[in-house]
């Protein structure tokens, strides 16, 4: 077997094994998940391992998330094909790129340049046209592209930012970990209801990366 079919193999595995297995249903989510590449989005010395059950590390000391919680992350926005989708801590593009196969479009923020250059040009190299890529502080969100359908915040932050929540349509849902900076965090959804307020649930403990930005923990020794 040749390496492309090789990870070909272990990509559906993990689709079948980890996402599927876990009760993820959305068979949009789970067809999408099948298609990207998760192996172009690391370094070419993890390629091999891009399809294991964890998270692994990318540039900046920053990572690219579990694939189940991407899936889970996902399949608690409900994103649907007419969706317009924000996705703060960009990272690899990875989540995006899924993302971008769900929506009508994607915009990304990521906070470091270094990380906005790699995903631009993986996004752009692979074909996923639908996806703008945008560095900057994403705790105050994306004003330019609201409103969202869908809003998805792969770092953890303090609190839900009131930008994010301010950019979100009726109807809109978002989804985010809230609590430590670097403990226990839970991860929440809220749905922005058409009289305005805000219904959250909770989905479980997380561990993410902080999200470090005017809304939410200041840059300092620890931001990894
Ligand atoms: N979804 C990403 C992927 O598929 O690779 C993984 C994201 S990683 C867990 C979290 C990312 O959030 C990091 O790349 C980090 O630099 C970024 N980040 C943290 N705070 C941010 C902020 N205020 N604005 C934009 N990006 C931020």
């Amino acid at each position: 077997m040749d390496e492309d079919d090789e990870l070909a193999a272990r990509r559906r595995a993990m689709v079948d094994l980890q996402i599927d297995a876990r009760g993820i249903r959305d068979p949009a989510l789970l067809a999408a998940m099948r298609e990207v590449p998760r192996h172009e989005f690391v370094a070419a010395s993890l390629r091999r391992e891009a399809y294991d059950d964890t998270p692994l590390p990318i540039e900046e000391r920053q990572t690219i998330s579990q694939p189940y919680i991407v899936a889970l992350m996902l399949e608690a926005a409900r994103i649907g094909p007419r969706d317009r989708v924000l996705e703060v801590g960009a990272g690899s593009g990875y989540a995006s790129a899924v993302a971008s196969r769900l929506a009508a479009h994607v915009d990304a923020i990521e906070r470091h340049p270094r990380l906005v250059e790699l995903a631009r040009e993986r996004l752009a190299r692979l074909g996923f046209a639908n996806v703008d890529v945008h560095g900057g502080d994403g705790s105050t969100g994306w004003a330019a592209g609201a409103p969202y359908d869908a809003i998805v915040v792969a770092a953890a932050g303090p609190r839900v930012p009131d930008a994010l929540r301010e950019q979100l349509a009726p109807g809109g849902r978002l989804v985010m970990p809230v609590g430590g900076e670097h403990g226990a965090q839970r991860l929440v959804r809220l749905v922005r209801e058409s009289d305005g307020r805000f219904r959250e649930t909770d989905l479980g403990g997380v561990m993410f990366v902080p999200l470090v930005g005017a809304q939410g923990w200041s840059a300092g020794s620890n931001d990894t």
